[in-house]
């Protein structure tokens, strides 16, 4: 099942609504929630009691009982669309929209994202380093930094070591702490990409300073998507390919079974802290970053303008183009 975050193109000031991908058409789950309740017997009635989700993170704060539920009506939807393909019509609106008619945002915007760093040995080479740590290294992403799949992802004015990190990142689908690696699976929803941004120059100041916060944390420095991929589509979510392409050409290429930490690893280590319906692990990106590229002075590094493709297999295809930070911006002296 794969779960988006939509609106009918030129929606303008439109809410966004939660959306199920059913063939080429995004149905609007939202609404066909309350028609399914309305007409389909033998519903969960403690879901029906919960009401009808207006978003994915409402969906997943139903923990496990959220996705069986959508997934009862997506599999009424699927019938509907097979049923209007054998009588010659499309499917009607407003249950139904063509998905290239559609905008998309970011599938959801969790209470914590949790960005993994140096979680590829090609990757921590690359910066000239080797991996010795005992614990995942890692910060935390604003989800103020999210944004949609393929909206433009602004270059602050001051920064001109701009980088891209493809990253297969984890959505948790319940309430949970301590969980063992054996059951980390189990707590897991499904999977999107996250484009994780950074601003380099800025984060080189700022670890002066001993920390690492805005430089990876500036708006739109984190598209998202382009849908929540629900785990049971991902048969082995260690054994993925990922890839990054500017302009079209190929700068990142690695797979997700070049983790130094494994997904069962670093669920088990996060959740040591409670993890809540909806929070996400991303879990690092493979070698080929701007940063690492050898030699330095022929720079990798984006600019506005380039037109950004952030892949991981079975998930999905993000797409930004670099714009530059409008007037009006921050006055901070980042040169003082
Ligand atoms: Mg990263």
């Amino acid at each position: 099942m794969r779960l988006a975050n939509f609106k009918p193109s030129g929606g303008g000031g439109a809410q966004w609504r939660l959306g199920a991908c059913v063939d080429k058409y995004i149905a609007d789950l939202g609404v066909a929630c309350g028609i399914y309740r309305q007409t389909v017997f033998g519903c969960d009635h403690e879901v029906l009691a919960a009401g009808i989700p207006a978003s994915i993170l409402d969906l997943l704060k139903l923990e496990g009982r959220g996705l069986s539920y959508a997934r009862r009506v997506v599999e009424w939807l699927e019938a509907m669309v097979r049923g209007a393909k054998e009588a010659g019509h499309a499917p009607g609106q407003p249950l139904f929209r063509v998905a290239s008619d559609c905008v998309l945002d970011a599938p959801l915007r969790p209470g914590k994202l949790i960005t993994v760093a140096r979680n590829y040995h090609e990757h921590v080479a690359e910066h000239g380093m080797t991996h010795t740590g005992k614990v995942p290294s890692a910060s935390i992403k604003a989800s103020s930094s999210l944004v949609g799949p393929y909206d433009d992802i602004v270059r602050p004015i001051f920064e001109r070591q701009l980088d891209y990190e493809t990253e297969l990142a984890v959505v948790i689908g319940m309430r949970c702490k301590n969980v063992p690696q054996r059951d980390a699976y189990n707590v897991i929803a499904g999977y999107v990409v996250l484009s994780d941004i950074v601003a380099r120059q800025v984060l080189k100041i700022e670890r002066e300073a001993g920390n690492q916060f805005l430089g990876k944390m500036f708006d739109t420095f984190g598209p998202l998507g382009p849908w929540l991929v629900t785990k049971d589509e991902i048969e082995d979510p260690m054994n993925l390919a990922i890839s990054t392409r500017v302009n079209g050409e190929l700068r990142q290429q690695g797979g997700t079974k070049g983790m130094i930490w494994s997904i069962p690893q670093l669920v088990a280590y996060f959740s040591q802290a409670t993890l809540e319906p909806g929070d996400i692990i991303s879990t690092g990106t493979p070698a080929g970053v701007a940063a690492g590229r050898k030699p330095h002075e022929a720079p990798w590094y984006l600019v506005p303008g380039d037109v950004i493709e952030s892949e991981v297999q079975g998930i999905g295809v993000l797409r930004n183009k670099i714009v530059d930070d409008p007037a009006g911006s921050s006055d901070w002296d980042w040169k003082g």
